[in-house]
């Protein structure tokens, strides 16, 4: 059963909805307040328009060797979902606690943050780095990375704790959001000689990103370690048109590229740019040359590379007592830290099954195992 400081901060975290389209400052400035009861003061990092902010702080003597503790404060949304209670609540049944951010990924700095009275005695530090806007993009933590950097004693490890039922990741895919946008020449849908279609010039590229999705399949660069091992392009969001009987003039697509170490996301980008250029747009412009397809990456994030036998590892695999590592599909601030030289791993409480899903729980047991751990690393950056 988890320890009432424990589940009281998860308690407290969830309570404050921190949905990544909205501000996170009241969940900063309740962690600031709580840290400098301690007298531990924290560090805030703004986005442009001031309303959200990273946070990192530094527990213990300013020196080398500490470990960060990386998380997301952000959530996703809960609208649409079949919630059965409410999501920003804490509600305990059959061994779990529900509530939005529960396993992703408030728990694991929940339990930190309660355990900072343990944290007397330790002769290396624990920073904590707090991040906006991951679930949108990880588009808050590279401004904190880069101070944690210049400012923060060199780290010797940095732990996100993203949900990973407490095995130790070493591996990341990597993420690109591109926006396509196809621009087509409006004419009566009865005189298709003299229109291009934006939505069906649309589809052909999608058909196109289809087929190299396919490719990607059957590449050297499969690894079997991820699930699914191949590089992944996908379209998820489109729209265009005006009426059945106009010939659209506008449409745009979002897509997406999660690949393996191996991979580079900038070539498939490029050799889908060149393929439009060549096999589709001199005929759009036949008909008029204002015609066109543009598309522009929106966001990146790297991909974490498998290092061997980093720190990292090796602190989660002792202090967890689970040698094997894993894999994941899904893209975090990891491999921001990892560009930026710190040595780092992925985990943390609880599944990735139930985040950003209705009804999203940690288990006690997994609120227990993360506490244990956090726990048994204060120990050891203590002696
Ligand atoms: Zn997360």
């Amino acid at each position: 059963m988890p320890e009432p400081a424990v589940r009281d901060m998860i308690e407290k975290l969830i309570a404050i909805p921190t949905v990544s389209r909205d501000s996170n400052l009241e969940l900063i400035d309740f962690v600031a307040d709580y840290l400098a009861g301690f007298g531990v003061s924290s560090s805030r990092v703004f986005d442009k328009t001031g309303t959200k902010a990273n946070l990192y702080a530094t527990v213990g003597p300013n020196v080398e060797g500490g470990v960060v503790l990386s998380g997301h404060t952000d959530v996703v949304p809960v609208d649409g979902q079949p919630w059965s209670t409410d999501p920003f609540k804490i509600d305990e049944r059959d061994g779990k606690l529900f509530g939005r951010g529960t396993c992703d990924m408030k728990s694991f700095y929940a339990i930190a943050l309660a355990l900072l009275p343990e944290m007397d005695s330790l002769t290396r530090p624990v920073h904590f780095a707090l991040s906006y806007d991951e679930e949108v993009g990880c588009l808050g933590a590279p401004d904190m990375i880069k101070e944690i950097a210049e400012h923060v004693p060199r780290p010797k490890a940095v732990i996100v704790g993203e949900p990973t039922n407490m095995q130790v990741v070493t591996a990341h895919k990597g993420m690109t959001t591109v926006r396509t946008t196809v621009t087509g020449f409006e004419a009566h849908s009865s005189q298709t000689h003299r229109g291009v279609s934006a939505v069906m010039t649309a589809a052909r590229c999608v058909e196109k990103l289809s087929a190299m999705a396919q490719e990607r399949m059957s590449s050297p660069n499969v690894d079997s370690d991820f699930e699914p091992p191949y590089t992944t392009i996908h379209v998820g969001l489109m729209s265009g048109g005006t009426a059945a009987n106009i010939i659209s003039r506008q449409c745009e697509f979002t897509w997406d590229i999660r690949h393996v170490p191996g991979d580079d996301p900038q070539v498939l980008v490029e050799q889908f740019k060149d393929w439009c250029a060549r096999e589709v747009v001199p005929d759009m412009q036949k008909i008029s040359d204002t015609t066109g397809i543009e598309s522009v990456i929106q966001d990146q994030v790297p991909g974490l590379r498998h290092e061997p036998e980093t720190t990292a590892e090796e602190i989660c695999k002792r202090l967890t007592g689970n040698y094997s590592t894993g894999k994941v599909p899904y893209a975090t601030e990891a491999g921001q830290f990892q560009d930026a030289g710190f040595p780092v791993v992925i985990c943390g409480p609880g599944s990735i099954d139930q985040a950003h899903q209705p009804d999203e729980f940690i288990t006690l047991a997994q609120v227990d195992a993360g506490t244990e751990f956090i726990r048994a690393l204060i120990k050891d950056l203590s002696d």
